[in-house]
Formats: C-alpha cells, structure tokens, sequence
C-alpha cells in the first residue's frame, strides 16, 4: 500500500514538478512557458481513450496505446531537431514522459510492450531496455 502511494507520487512528481526543473535548466528565459508546454505534454495522454479501458493499472501505456510507442518517440525525437525552442520543449516533454511512464511500468512490475508488426507479415522485436537504458 505504502509502495503505491510512493509510486504513484513519484510518478506524478515526475510529470508536473520535473518539467518545471527542466524548463529552468534550459530555458531560463522563458522558464514557465518552457514548463507550460513540457507539463501540457500530458495531452499526450488522450489516446489512452482509444483502449478499453481507458485505465487499467495492469497495462504499461508503452508499447501500447499510439502516442507512447517507439513510433510516437521516434516523432518526438524528430521534432526536437526543429527550429524551435518551443518545439524543443514539446519533444523533451513527450521524451520524459515516456521516460515517466517507463518508470511506473518499471515499478509496477509491468513490461512496456514494444512489439513492432511489419507489413511483410514478420514481428520484429525491439530489446526491453526499460529495465537499465536510463537507470
Ligand atoms: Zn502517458
């Protein structure tokens, strides 16, 4: 039950309060709407509509829902190149919050499914890294 919470707190830590030390690393300037933009990544968030449920603490959102799979991350990495420091903080946005989501999979014991079906009628799998690429 304590664990829960823990997780529960870190992970919405992770989405609402890290932007906002993220914004002010890179983007003193203009910090709160750097931040802004970083915590409205949430939006993100809207596919999780397309599944049934829309909420299932048993899923790990990545590799399942459109806006959080390999994909998804590979646009957020595009956009990060354009330029725009505004852009910038939208592509590290969605980046983190993968990375967020990552963590709570990762703590909730649960395998982001990163399963990529090929027209050609062949699965390639992508390696798991949620369990050592940014730990
Ligand atoms: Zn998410």
């Amino acid at each position: 039950m304590i664990f829960e919470i823990v997780r529960t707190l870190l992970h919405y830590s992770l989405h609402f309060l890290v932007p906002i030390l993220l914004g002010y690393l890179f983007w003193r300037k203009n910090w709160k709407i750097a931040s802004l933009l970083m915590i409205g990544t949430m939006a993100i968030d809207i596919d999780h509509l397309l599944a049934t449920p829309i909420f299932d603490p048993n899923r790990c959102s990545v590799g399942f829902h459109p806006l959080h799979t390999v994909w998804a991350a590979l646009t957020y990495l595009a956009i990060w190149f354009l330029p725009s420091w505004k852009l910038k903080a939208i592509a590290v946005g969605c980046l983190f919050h993968l990375f967020t989501d990552s963590i709570d999979c990762y703590l909730g014991g649960l395998k982001p499914n990163l399963t990529i079906t090929m027209s050609c009628d062949k699965t390639h799998v992508i390696p798991d890294f949620s369990n050592n690429i940014f730990i």
